[in-house]
């Protein structure tokens, strides 16, 4: 083991025993504390992270991961995505030294954001982070002056009119203008080693990644032809992080590698890189919030489902999170939390139409609409999967801003392969070999994983 993780960063769950357990007695006892107050929590599953990275190195054995880390940056996760030998992209200077602090050399770090801040950029160049992005001239002639010996990866803009965010108004050089600046960073004297580009997140169509890589490959020959050394090539992030995503993994996994093969084939020198967010994270935490406050609306129009009752009638429920918090995927990813009630309801009870909404006093502030749910009560705990991704603040690190407990759990069984992969690795060959673990890790995890849920969604 490298040493980043040990077993006392996280409850270790022994067979028979699962996640959504410790969840359960987690809620016990918080809605048992004696100050009655009660905090919204995670628990976060190690394991489905490890089961992700086998996955990600069978699908794409000739690609180098790094970790998008603003995607969530807690402690758990940095540390078990660096057991597991993955380098880390970086969005400013905290992020950098969040990394470092845990004991990340520099040499795997990527400070890839388009837009930094010269402050930063002096931070990288003092601590050896070489590997910066850039899009236009403005932050070449930054870097240049505050970290001359930096390495530059050109961010290219992508289709990304598909995507659910579309990031290409705001990043990413236009192939148009991608010569001009090759020239200019030659002048300058900065070296650029290669292109990075970022499809986006919720892209449906995995062809925006082929149609990327091929455009990379002319920036490719553009910097050549102007004396840059390219050998970088970085997929960006993008992918996927739930099951039965609409378009799975493994089907972007394999336009990508066809891509390769075409574009960049094996033994052509070029180092393969993405960098990852979501995909690592998202399914590996649980959220339970707790109900807050309620009250029953009164529509006055007839509804069309005169035959239920109980159709003019919503109940809002209050959780003590929102979209200004946790639930910021609604707002910026579209996403739509589906609750998982901790007490299965008996058939005979019946559902209502229910809205969930934060705690703000305002009118943006609604984490779910048209939902059928029974009575549920203040103090309830209602628990939401998938949420690893873009709801974890730093906060949690620095001690600053209120921020969520998450409890971190593996099984047995997932450390064990995590302790057995980093034996050392022989890329190639061995893609094979390192995934064998995983079968054994997988079964259990998805055991752990199962548990008698009732989940609204199906009798929406
Ligand atoms: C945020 C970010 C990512 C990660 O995106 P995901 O959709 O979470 O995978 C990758 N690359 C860059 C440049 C980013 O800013």
């Amino acid at each position: 083991m490298a040493g980043y993780l040990s077993e006392s960063d996280f409850v270790m769950v022994e067979e028979g025993f699962s996640t959504r357990d410790l969840l359960e007695e987690l809620t016990l006892g918080a809605s048992q504390a004696a100050t009655g107050e009660v905090a919204a929590f995670f628990v976060a599953d190690l394991g489905a992270i490890v089961r992700k990275q086998f996955c990600f190195l069978k699908c794409l054995p000739r690609v180098r991961p790094f970790y998008a880390v603003k995607c969530n940056s807690s402690l758990g996760v940095l540390k078990v995505l660096a057991e597991l030998g993955l380098g880390f992209s970086c969005a400013n200077k905290a992020e950098m030294e969040l990394v470092q602090r845990i004991g990340i050399p520099a040499s795997k770090i990527i400070y890839a954001n388009p837009c930094k801040q010269i402050a930063h950029i002096k931070y990288a160049a003092k601590h050896g982070i070489r590997l910066l992005s850039f899009d236009n001239e403005m932050e070449l002639a930054k870097v240049a002056k505050s970290h001359p010996g930096a390495r530059m990866v050109l961010c290219i803009a992508t289709d990304d009119s598909h995507s659910l965010s579309c990031l290409s108004m705001q990043f990413g050089a236009s192939l148009k203008s991608c010569r001009h600046l090759l020239a200019k960073a030659k002048r300058s004297h900065m070296e650029v080693v290669g292109v990075s580009f970022h499809i986006g997140s919720g892209c449906p169509d995995p062809q925006a990644y082929a149609q990327s890589i091929a455009d990379a490959r002319l920036v490719f020959e553009m910097g050549t032809e102007l004396g840059h050394r390219m050998h970088i090539l970085d997929l960006g992030g993008g992918f996927p992080g739930i099951e039965g995503a609409k378009v799975r993994f493994e089907e972007i996994a394999s336009v990508i590698n066809s891509a390769l093969d075409l574009y960049f084939p094996e033994g052509c020198g070029v180092d393969i890189l993405a960098e990852l967010g979501r995909y690592y994270v998202t399914s590996a935490f649980t959220l339970a919030v707790n109900v807050i406050a309620k009250k029953e609306v009164f529509s006055d129009q007839p509804s069309r489902e005169e035959e239920n009752s109980f159709a003019s009638k919503t109940i809002v429920y209050h959780l003590e999170e929102g979209v200004y918090g946790i639930f910021n995927s609604v707002l910026f990813d579209n996403t739509c939390p589906t609750p998982i009630l901790q007490k299965k309801p008996s058939t005979e009870q019946p559902s209502y139409s229910s809205s969930l909404w934060g705690p703000a006093l305002d009118g943006y502030d609604c984490v779910a609409e048209g939902l059928w749910l029974p009575q549920l009560h203040v103090g309830d705990w209602l628990v939401f999967e998938n949420m690893g991704a873009y709801t974890v603040g730093m906060g949690s690190l620095f001690g600053g801003a209120q921020a969520c407990r998450v409890t971190y759990a593996m099984s047995r069984v997932a450390w064990e392969a995590l302790r057995r992969q980093l034996l050392p690795p022989e890329p190639e060959e061995d893609a094979e070999d390192v995934c064998k673990p995983l079968s054994c890790g997988w079964e259990i995890t998805d055991t752990l994983c199962v548990g008698p849920v009732f989940t609204p969604a199906s009798i929406m």
